[in-house]
């Protein structure tokens, strides 16, 4: 790996592996992948990316290895637990890769936070889990399993789990039921806290920069509606995440506007009946292809 490019740290094969190459691809880095398929390099852009482990990226990412990574929040988070210094710094919530840290318990069974106490819980993130019976001040013993946690119980290793969850199918399918969550989680983009030359550093803004441009096209959408002008406070009310839209005469028209914004917000069916409801006519709603902020 040269030195000269920036090193980014994904998740080389698992849940978040294509999105995170996605969202390369939407910043416009064409990937190649190279022979030992450990890195892969982009030819238009100075970036490196290295294909690891996930569970390795936020050390990669604290050590300097590599200056961004993409990682899931838990194991960020259940990095950082057990690292005295902090080295790296989220840079953006990335919006896929979403699920929750939760315990679970046996489905029949009638639980309150109490039932923990003295009891044993099994998982594969015992910083994040100790550090919640902690704060919970409940005393129950942490048993560290590397996978198959929603086993535990069935295998008498502990009564309790606190485990990955985004459907509970998989819960569910073990006889266990969600009780608390502990940690929502969705994949984020980390950044080095170590020095980084200041030329790489400019490079790694600008990719930062049209990552973030990613993620705000992905939530937003151009609107443009015609309306009476005293609709408008109602409007720009109603118009959901834009600040300033534009307004303008409708020519031949008097008392008419057309007014354009950017939502950087979800825009649902219900907006746009609301909008009609309070004046808005002929209402446009467009996805928006890139966007710089
Ligand atoms: P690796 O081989 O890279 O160590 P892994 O098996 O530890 O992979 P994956 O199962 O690919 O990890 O999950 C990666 C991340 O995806 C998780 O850390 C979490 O942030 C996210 N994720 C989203 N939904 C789920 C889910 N239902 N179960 C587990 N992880 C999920
Ligand atoms: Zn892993």
């Amino acid at each position: 790996m040269q030195t000269d490019r920036l090193h980014m740290a994904i998740q080389k094969s698992g849940r978040l592996a294509d999105q995170s190459r996605d969202l390369l691809k939407s910043a416009g880095l064409k990937v190649q992948a190279t022979k030992n398929q450990l890195t892969a390099r982009a030819t238009n852009f100075p970036l490196d990316l290295m294909l690891v482990r996930d569970d390795d990226i936020p050390t990669f990412v604290a050590d300097g290895v590599c200056d961004l990574g993409i990682v899931g929040l838990n194991v960020l988070e259940e990095y950082r637990l057990g690292d005295d210094q902090d080295r790296c710094e989220i840079i953006a919530r990335l919006g896929f890769g979403r699920c929750a840290l939760k315990i679970a318990a046996p489905a029949d069974e009638e639980f309150t936070l109490d039932s923990l106490q003295g009891a044993r819980i099994a998982t594969s993130y015992p910083r994040l889990t100790r550090k919640f019976l902690d704060e919970a001040q409940i005393a129950c013993d942490v048993v560290t399993m590397q996978g198959a946690v929603e086993l535990a119980p069935r295998l008498g290793i502990a009564a309790y789990v606190c485990d990955l969850v985004s459907t509970g199918q998989t819960l569910e399918a073990n006889g266990l039921k969600p009780v608390h969550t502990v940690l929502e989680s969705e994949s984020v983009l980390v950044r080095t806290l170590k020095t980084i030359d200041p030329v790489k550093r400019l490079k790694a803004d600008a990719l930062v920069t049209r990552i973030d441009g990613v993620i705000a096209t992905a939530e937003s959408k151009y609107i443009v509606l015609n309306a009476p002008e005293s609709a408008l406070a109602d409007i720009t009310r109603i118009l959901p995440g834009a600040d300033a839209p534009t307004i303008m005469p409708l020519m031949g028209h008097q008392g008419h506007v057309a007014v354009q914004a950017v939502c950087q917000e979800s825009v649902f069916w219900e907006t746009l009946e609301e909008l009609k409801d309070a004046g808005a006519r002929d209402i446009l709603v467009m996805p928006i292809e890139k966007m710089m902020l």
